[in-house]
């Protein structure tokens, strides 16, 4: 058994200026990052992170997977203290070592590791995430997680704990798996089915597959950097110097949108044009209301009719016009907590939904440079209760994790 084909792709999506994921392809290590942080912080975590697997690589066997992402993470706390423009700065890290016959995956966070084997796709790593954490306690459905805006939010990260808990599992490979690496990027915005069939389809060419992936996640909005590396398990002796088909380096392998493309902050994830979407929203009913009949009436009825259906018509516009306004009211007065894109704690003026995946019905009023990563899962659960407060609560809620937590 050894590894076979591999290919790597990584892309700032449609959505964000930069690309802060960072990914690995040292057979036979194969890793993702997805960094978070202010200005480029996120793009040095996932780097620090990257590179200590890199090292313990070319360092030689035996090679501890583990250990080097503990590594990555002293790396990480380290430049937090010493660069103000990187603290805080944390990372995600989902590494898979192939070896004799099994793979050893360290994990921390949201980032993904899918095995196909035969026609069947398994996710392998548990996330860490909030999302993944109330479903957990029943808090959330598994559909009510899919569209959450939360989504991304991270509950363990690389950079955030001296002695961060790392995930180890082994798993026996067989001749024959595809092993897809993935970041966020790719799961909130293709579901798994979607990855399965385009896995599928491309098997013969991982470098169209992970192409594919990409493609699919920048056609469904694109709305954070998407990382996908995948690599084969064949059968038969290992090779001095297995290529791959991708000759170019991981380097030459990312693409970055141009500048054009991407907006800044937490708002790339929420523009404000969305905004006034939510009064345009409810207008639907009033347009279904003079449908014609589908045999014609004489002329004469018709409009006796409409005379007829004019009042009706009218109270229902008004009855609209009440609800949007007693809507938009409620929607200005309540606040909940929550964190942004980036995994920044945030108070949200308005309710934690969103219509049909794009209308969001909340607005960030505040971000605090605290991230719901550095809090304790008691602490986590009990901040983001998805309870409606004044925006007074929601920010002295807030307020105090900051001065227990920010330098
Ligand atoms: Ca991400």
């Amino acid at each position: 058994m050894r590894i076979g084909r591999s290919a790597a792709l990584s892309d700032a999506g449609r959505r964000r200026r930069r690309n802060e994921d960072s990914f690995v392809r040292e057979p036979p290590l194969f890793a993702v990052a997805d960094g978070m942080g202010g200005a480029l912080a996120g793009e040095i975590a996932s780097r620090l992170a990257a590179t200590a697997l890199e090292e313990a690589v070319h360092a030689g066997p035996p090679i501890d997977v583990v250990a080097a992402i503990r590594e990555g993470n002293r790396r990480i706390q380290e430049r937090s203290l010493t660069d103000p423009a990187a603290a805080g700065m944390g990372t995600t890290v989902t590494a898979v070592l192939v070896g004799e016959e099994t793979l050893s995956i360290g994990h921390v966070g949201d980032s993904r590791a899918y095995r196909l084997r035969g026609d069947t796709l398994e996710q392998l790593t548990p996330d860490h995430s909030l999302v993944a954490e109330l479903v957990r306690t029943g808090q959330l459905t598994p559909e009510e997680a899919e569209g959450h805006p939360q989504r991304a939010v991270i509950t363990r990260a690389l950079g955030t704990d001296v002695n961060v808990e790392v995930d180890f599992l082994e798993v026996v490979a067989e001749p024959g798996d595809v092993y897809l690496l993935c970041s966020d990027g790719l799961t909130t915005m293709v579901g798994d089915r979607d990855v399965r069939s385009i896995l599928l389809r491309e098997r013969t060419s991982l470098e169209a597959a992970v192409r594919a992936l990409v493609a699919a996640a920048n056609a469904a909005g694109g709305e954070d950097n998407i990382t996908c590396v995948c690599f084969e398990i064949v059968a038969g002796p290992s090779p001095a110097e297995e290529t791959g088909e991708l000759p170019l380096p991981p380097a030459a392998a990312t693409m970055i949108l141009p500048a054009e493309q991407a907006v800044t902050g937490w708002n790339d994830a929420a523009p404000t044009d969305t905004e006034p979407t939510i009064v345009g929203a409810p207008t639907t009913p009033a347009q279904t209301v003079p449908a014609a009949a589908p045999t014609e009436p004489p002329l004469v009825t018709r409009r006796h009719r409409r005379h007829r259906k004019l009042p009706y018509v009218v109270g229902l516009l008004v009855l609209l016009a009440v609800a949007i306004a007693a809507g938009l009211a409620m929607l200005s007065r309540v606040h909940f907590v929550g964190a942004d894109g980036r995994g920044r704690v945030a108070v949200y003026q308005g309710v934690p939904w969103e219509l049909a995946s794009r209308l969001r019905l909340y607005r960030a009023v505040y971000v605090s440079p605290v991230l719901a990563a550095q809090l304790s899962q008691p602490e986590r659960l009990r901040l983001f209760d998805h309870g409606l407060h004044s925006k007074r609560l929601a920010l002295s809620a807030v307020r105090a994790f900051e001065r227990e937590l920010v330098r």
